[in-house]
Formats: structure tokens, sequence, C-alpha cells
């Protein structure tokens, strides 16, 4: 009795200990990512309709976004001016400045534009509001990250990848300086959302998983099967949808940098063997729509936001100051 009176004494003091230092910071921090806000993210995107290049609702939908980085605390918005083949776009990105290893950076990204008539709710509105949400989260004042993180919305995924194209080959080289950072590692999201199966089904699969995936082929292809395994890892621990990780990264932003730094793309299904094939309806359809999507959909691509920035406290190393 006395024996057990003991540990529970023990056991009352190690949680009041861990209540007032958090034993893991990174769960602090993913704690604080928000479902409502996830989905008030892809509803502002939406309202600027399918957001295709070298439309208004384009140009828009940018000054939106810079709105949104800066209410979150951002003074360093930038835009990537560009020349595409539908003629000048811009990328628009944010930095969360490390505290120790600056020079060091993670790119976390999603493409800003879309197409097919709708509202490109889940292509890509829905991996853009992953990237908003950790630049929320990453922005309050008492988060510290000692490797930079950036949030990037690339222009002009849908006809060409010029954006990241662009962006890569132009900034490449620059790393190291002061006007790049030496790139760790690129997080690509694009479609988050639709699990529901193949052929899919009305409602989301009970074996709805988030598709990790890197290029088995590509020069990095060690190193970013390392990322993906981190992802895997955080995906585990801060996460309640599994992931999977496959090699056969295709058909998004990230291929841009796969033979020059780690990189992966986190979506809602395989690229090849499922989404090509399909797995969502409202791919690049007028349908793609923020109403067409239930509860657990957005509940699903949220998930993807847990599991990406639990892989950023490890790899850029998230720490929360001690109040004062
Ligand atoms: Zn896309």
């Amino acid at each position: 009795m006395r024996l057990l009176l003991g540990t529970v004494v023990l056991a009352a003091g190690l949680s009041a200990q861990t209540t007032n230092s958090p034993a893991d910071p990174v769960r602090t921090v993913v704690g604080r990512l928000e479902l409502d806000r996830y989905k008030a993210h892809i509803k502002g995107l939406s309202q600027f309709g399918d957001r295709m290049q070298g439309t208004e609702r384009n140009r828009r939908a940018i000054d939106w976004l810079d709105n949104q980085l800066g209410s979150f605390g951002y003074t360093n918005v930038q835009r990537h001016r560009f020349m595409s083949g539908s003629g000048p776009l811009e990328n628009i990105y944010a930095t969360k400045i490390g505290t120790t290893i600056p020079g060091e950076i993670y790119i976390v990204s999603a493409h800003m534009d879309g197409r097919g008539g709708g509202e490109a709710a889940d292509d890509d509105g829905a991996g853009c509001a992953v990237v908003l949400e950790l630049a929320r989260v990453l922005g309050m004042p008492d988060v510290q990250t000692d490797r930079s993180v950036r949030f990037m919305f690339w222009n002009n995924e849908e006809f060409g990848m010029d954006g990241s194209g662009t962006y890569a080959s132009e900034r490449a080289p620059l790393q190291g300086t002061a006007a790049e950072p030496k790139w760790l590692g690129v997080i690509q999201h694009d479609m988050m959302m639709f699990d529901h199966g193949m052929p899919p089904g009305p409602k989301q699969s009970p074996n709805a998983d988030i598709d990790i995936e890197y290029q088995r082929s590509s020069r990095m292809a060690d190193d970013s099967a390392k990322l993906a395994a981190a992802l895997h890892a955080a995906n585990r621990a801060y996460a309640r949808y599994p992931a999977t990780v496959g090699a056969d990264m295709a058909g998004t932003d990230s291929i841009r940098f796969e033979d020059l730094v780690a990189s992966v793309s986190v979506r809602e299904n395989e690229r090849v063997i499922e989404i090509v094939r399909g797995s969502n309806p409202n791919h690049h359809q007028p349908t793609d729509k923020y109403e067409n999507y239930a509860e657990e959909d957005f509940r699903f691509g949220f998930n993807s936001a847990q599991t990406t920035l639990g892989a950023l406290g490890q790899l850029a190393g998230i720490t929360l100051a001690r109040p004062r």
C-alpha cells in the first residue's frame, strides 16, 4: 500500500513537471494547428475560383496570400517574378528565419494556381492551406526554429510547373549566398483531401492514407527517401490517419528539385497508380469546390499538416521560448 502511494505521488510529480516545461515542444506546437483554420484557408482561396495563371483571379489570390502571411506576423513576404509560357507571373513566399542555423532551409510548398473552372479547392487550395496553417503556427511569437523554413506558393504548376522550375534553376547556384539559403529539403503538398478508394466511392475509404512519395530514379533518391522516412515517423507520432511511402513522385512541383536536394510530395493518393487513373472525380473539374468535400475529407487533409509540422519539428528543430 505504501509502495503504491509512493508510485502515485511520483506519477503526479512527473505529470506536473511535464505541464510546466513540455518535454516535447513539437507536440505542443502541432497541437496548435486548428482544423477550422485549415478549412478557412481553403475557403479563402476558393473565393477566387480556379486561380488559373494569367487571370485576375490568380493575381487577387496572390494578394490575399500576401495579406494572410502578413497577418501571421511575417514582415519578409516576397514575390518571385518569372516569365512563364503563359506570360509574366509570380510565386509568393515568406520565411521563418532560423535562430541558430538561419542559412539552412526547408521549403514547404503547394501551388496556388488551379484549373477546371470550379474553385480548385482540393487541387490545390487544400495544399496551400497546409502551408498557410504551418506558417500561422510557426509564426507565433514564442515558437523558434533552429533552421529556416520557407512557406512557398508556386504559380503555374498546372501548365508547365515553371514557377517551381524557374525558382529551382535560378536559385540553385545561389545557395549559401545572401541571396538564397542552402536547401535541405522540399516538401510539396498537392491534393490533400480526397481518398475515397479506388475506384472512388461516395465516402472516404476506411483505408484512407496519406501518400508520401519520392523519386527513386532521381539523383537525390537516397536523401529523399530519408526525408520521406522522417515524414512517415512524424505521421505515426502526430497524426491519426496513417501514411504510406512510395518511390514514384511525379506530376507536381517537387520534381523540379529532385536532382538538386531531398524532395518529396505529400498527397491524398499516389500520383501514377491512383490520381492519374481517376481516384478523384473532381480533379481539374468544375466540381472541385469547397462545398463538395465532407468533414472527414477536411480532417484527412488536416492530418497532412500535423504530419509535415511534426517532421519539421525534428528536421528544422522546433523549440518554445520560455515564458517571461
Ligand atoms: Zn495540383
